[in-house]
């Protein structure tokens, strides 16, 4: 779920990319979908490529950014706000959100428990439209809360109070600026969350 810089790379460490049953791609910003075109070129001319193509569902936008030719490789779906859609054991459900240009948060429900994923969004977006029982927010936290540019994403405290509102059990902050202080973002989520909060990093993982 979402492909920005360095995921292709990184996925090819915990598992054959070649048996993926499906790609998400929240918005067409690079740093959310930039690797998929690392994943068509090894597809085609690294790996023996021998299986149906792998399903995609992109918000819009996406696919006119790509430079290659995806036949073969990708089976491509554009979705919108409200669609669902089934990805081996899993149900995927889109929900917009305040982000531009259109962002498709994601509600993911397995055997095991339900992800709530925000992609990118902004402050006025909330975590609840993703419905309740969330075992796990996957909420960016960009920023803190003293950054003065557009409020187009959220600071550690609104991701904490968000998921707080939400009832999210737990919550795990991700897409943190380089610019941004990891300690301050991650303190600002905890005391607003009031409860434990984790730092994604790569390589990292989480069960539900
Ligand atoms: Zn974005």
């Amino acid at each position: 779920m979402d492909a920005g810089p360095g995921t292709f790379g990184n996925l090819q460490r915990f598992t054959d990319p070649l048996a993926l049953s499906g790609i998400v791609l929240t918005h067409e910003h690079h740093d959310h979908f930039s690797d998929v075109e690392g994943f068509i070129t090894a597809a085609r001319w690294v790996y023996e490529f021998q299986r149906d193509p792998v399903p995609v569902y992109a918000a819009p936008g996406v696919r006119e950014h790509l430079t290659q030719d995806i036949d073969g490789i990708l089976d491509w779906h554009e979705v919108g706000d409200g669609d669902g859609v089934r990805i081996g054991d899993l149900e995927v459900r889109f929900h917009r959100t305040q982000h531009p240009p259109v962002t498709l948060a994601t509600r993911l429900v397995g055997p095991s428990g339900a992800l709530g994923y925000s992609a990118d969004s902004g402050p006025e977006w909330s975590l609840s439209s993703l419905g309740p029982g969330l075992d796990l927010a996957l909420c960016e936290a960009t920023y803190t809360s003293d950054h003065k540019g557009p409020p187009i994403h959220m600071s550690g405290t609104e991701a904490g109070s968000n998921a707080r509102l939400a009832g999210a059990r737990r919550l795990v902050i991700t897409h943190r600026w380089p610019t941004a202080d990891a300690r301050e973002v991650l303190a600002e989520a905890t005391e607003a969350f009031g409860g434990a909060v984790e730092q994604a990093a790569v390589g990292r993982g989480y069960s539900l």
